[in-house]
């Protein structure tokens, strides 16, 4: 960690570069900036308009298009923003040259001051589960603020507080979702709750193709912690109980698990003597009621009255493209979830489903296995809809169980073919268990055309 020289004059202070100028690199540099580094931001894509500005605006150098490794190489501290991979020319040069290299969660913290910070992550429900803690806490009416990977970087936050000198305001609460990739590039970042929601294989390319790595960038989230902390997890992930059981140490403070048997008949029980109704909640499905579980405990750890947490519940509006009902035409349902771009959130999509179903699958493969999903293929789909430009693997996974099944490449098509398979009382689930390049710009472009898609049926 690099200190500011008391008095430093011009040119003395140290330097930090930032690599990458995002949210979460934008952000970044102001921090440092409002912090005394002498700041430079290289990104070696374009950086958006509106990032370009707030630099300039703050007087901070940038470069775009490329990385001048001259002007990034005599750098006291690099900030590196998640998106950048190790494997980098860049970042091999950095690790060569044996700067510390940190991401901006760690330089957030660093910043921070007096607060409690609330850090939650997973393959799945990071983001369904940061919004509902966070609505949970705000709707009782703490100080709290939402970020990290989602919305606002915690730089940005922090550098928020340290402008209007709020950092001595010990009632701050900030729930974060991190990423592994963000777990990577943190050093003394301590929640004083953790959350890891589950682990299923994902983004494994930046991890050697070993699951072994991937789980122990998860398990970062809970290396700082310390007694007194709390770490709230999922008891039957077998990925989770497996490295908990190799690595007693890795959890040192208090654990909560939930149990699957914790979700019944609508309710979610805590411990002996609390049960918080879910079934009359917008959270569906059972992959929600333990989102939902571990969101509760986080706002009962921090003392909301559990009357508050249950009209919370009711009043939580679920993000978009995430089992998102989108319409009813000529009684047939269809959902979006758009953001299932895995195997495991299909899974549970599937799962939910309670009437019989219209699948809309496909996109960019990232080296899927299907075979976790033929059981509820079997048992909830009634017919199959590709939509990708190479559909070749799903259709040959999927061609013993011998369903009705065709091939689109677009959301429109898509649409139209699934209204076609689908009867009065039936669901089209939009859930691709694929990323949405191939066709898309990205998972939200994909959600919005199903969603016109399915206006346009209506109209
Ligand atoms: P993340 O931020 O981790 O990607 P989201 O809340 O955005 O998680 O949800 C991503 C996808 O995973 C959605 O399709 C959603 O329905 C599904 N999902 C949400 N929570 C879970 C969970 N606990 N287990 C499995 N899948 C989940």
């Amino acid at each position: 960690m690099i200190g500011m020289k008391k008095n430093a004059k011009i040119g003395e202070n140290p330097r930090c570069v930032i690599l990458g100028s995002g949210e979460s690199g934008t952000g970044a540099a102001l921090l440092a900036k409002r912090q005394g580094f002498d700041v430079f931001v290289s990104d070696k894509g374009v950086i958006k308009e509106a990032y370009k500005k707030q630099l300039d605006a703050h007087g901070i150098a940038w470069e775009e298009g490329q990385h001048t490794l001259d002007k990034i190489l005599n750098a006291h501290e690099i900030i590196k923003s998640p998106g950048i991979p190790e494997k980098s020319e860049v970042m091999q040069a950095v690790r060569a040259k044996g700067i510390n290299v940190i991401g901006e969660i760690e330089l957030g913290y660093r910043y921070a001051g007096k607060c409690t910070i609330v850090a939650i992550t997973g393959s799945n429900g990071k983001t369904t589960t940061t919004m509902l803690a966070y609505h949970l806490l705000k709707h009782a009416g703490l100080n709290v603020r939402m970020g990290g990977n989602v919305g606002n970087s915690f730089a940005t936050m922090v550098y928020e507080d340290v402008h209007r000198r709020q950092t001595e305001d010990a009632s701050r609460i900030f729930v974060l979702e991190v990423s592994s990739f963000q777990l990577d590039d943190i050093q003394r970042f301590r929640p004083n709750i953790a959350m890891l929601l589950n682990i299923t294989p994902d983004h494994l390319d930046r991890y050697d193709d070993k699951l072994e790595n991937y789980v122990r960038s998860k398990f970062r989230i809970g290396m700082n912690q310390k007694r007194g902390d709390l770490f709230i997890t999922h008891q039957n992930d077998e990925n989770i109980a497996h490295y908990m059981k190799e690595h007693p140490e890795a959890v040192k403070c208090r654990i909560e698990r939930v149990r699957k048997s914790d979700l019944k008949n609508g309710y979610i029980r805590i411990g002996r003597s609390l049960a918080f109704d879910i079934a009359n909640t917008p959270l569906k499905g059972p992959h929600n009621a333990f989102n939902a579980a571990c969101a509760i405990r986080v706002a009962l750890r921090l003392g909301v009255e559990p009357g508050v947490i249950e009209e919370g519940l009711y009043y939580f509006t679920p993000p978009p493209h995430r089992l998102e009902k989108v319409g009813e035409v000529n009684g047939v349902i269809y959902i979006n979830d758009s953001k299932a771009t895995n195997v495991d959130s299909v899974f549970y999509a599937l799962q939910a489903m309670d009437t019989p179903t219209v699948w809309i699958v496909g996109g960019q493969d990232k080296g899927n296995d299907y075979s976790p999903l033929f059981k509820w293929v079997k048992k909830k789909v009634k017919a199959i809809v590709c939509m990708g430009v190479d559909n070749s693997k799903i259709m040959s996974a999927f061609k013993k169980l011998k369903k009705p099944m065709t091939e689109t490449r677009s959301a429109e098509e898509a649409v139209r073919a699934a209204m076609g398979f689908a009867d009065e009382g039936d669901t089209v689930l939009l859930s691709p268990a694929c990323a949405s390049f191939d066709l898309f710009k990205n998972y939200e472009d994909r959600g919005e055309q199903f969603r016109i898609a399915v206006l346009k049926l209506k109209n």
